[in-house]
């Protein structure tokens, strides 16, 4: 019998918990599960972003959920974890998406609160996720965990100062390769995504400004930047079968921005 590469998508029967599902490219992500027959429950801490994406969802006849979660809490992320394997089921597919950007800051200007809010989302927020819901795939010996990351972890943006995003995501791909090796004999593959600019709310401010989007778009070599589902599609593979050899694998999804 030749492989059945289909197969390797069909996500039907299988829960995914989706952080910052909502909407941007956590939303495009739950789609595309869905549409391979994944049941999503999304992760949000703001009620009109969960409660939206999951119509929207729902819309396309997806089976969706949403739970109000902050990512910062790891108590609540626990709970959220507990609560969902009892009450829906088992979840082998973790996609952790929840980030924010403080962009045109300059490291000497940037205060506490804003080094420490970047980096308590995007890189603790990553970790508790992982962590609660690692646990369960470790006992069963049964996961696939995709981090967002960023190109911002592996260049520095330009020309907007953002020290603690662009150190958030390099934490955050290292973290992720560390999840890896701990837990590559044990069932559970972590890996990431380093996208560009993608057109969505977190990079609004930049789209918005002529002078800024030029930039952005002249230091790219696809001299464009990306939506969301071309993010999902790569988040989809990573999270499927089809990536069963892939573990602390940081797949660049850049417009060809770090080949210059
Ligand atoms: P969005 O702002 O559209 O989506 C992010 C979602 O995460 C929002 O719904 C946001 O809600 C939610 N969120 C933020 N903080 C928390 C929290 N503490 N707990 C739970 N949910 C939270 O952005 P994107 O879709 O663009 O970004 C998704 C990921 O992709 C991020 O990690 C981002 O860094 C990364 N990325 C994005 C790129 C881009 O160009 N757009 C490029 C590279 C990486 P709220 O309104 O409450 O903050």
């Amino acid at each position: 019998m030749p492989t059945r590469y289909i197969d390797k998508y069909d996500f039907t029967g299988r829960i995914a918990v989706i952080t910052g599902g909502g909407r941007g490219i956590g939303l495009a992500c739950a789609e595309a599960l869905a549409q391979m027959g994944a049941r999503i429950v999304i992760l949000e801490r703001d009620e009109a972003i969960g409660a939206d994406g999951v119509a929207k969802l729902a819309a396309q006849g997806a089976k969706a959920e949403w739970r109000l979660v902050d990512v910062t809490d790891e108590a609540a992320v626990a709970a959220a974890a507990a609560a969902i394997e009892r009450d829906v089921g088992p979840v082998d597919t973790l996609i952790c998406c929840a980030g924010i950007a403080i962009s045109g800051v300059p490291a000497e200007d940037a205060t506490p609160e804003q080094w420490r809010k970047v980096l308590d989302i995007n890189l603790n927020g990553v970790f508790w996720a992982c962590q609660a819901f690692g646990r369960f795939m470790l006992q069963r010996q049964r996961g696939s965990i995709v981090n967002i990351g960023s190109m911002s972890g592996i260049i520095v943006n330009k020309p907007q100062e953002q020290a603690s995003y662009n150190a958030s995501k390099a934490a955050v791909h290292h973290l992720t390769k560390s999840l890896a090796a701990e837990w590559a004999t044990r069932g559970v593959r972590v890996n990431a995504v380093a996208p560009t600019y993608i057109d969505t709310p977190l990079t609004r401010f930049g789209m918005e400004d002529d002078a800024l989007r030029t930039t952005w778009i002249e230091m790219t070599p696809m001299a464009r930047v990306g939506q969301p589902d071309e993010i999902a599609s790569v988040v989809l593979f990573l999270a499927s079968e089809a990536a069963s050899l892939l573990t602390g694998s940081i797949v660049v999804a850049d417009a060809g921005y770090t080949s210059w």
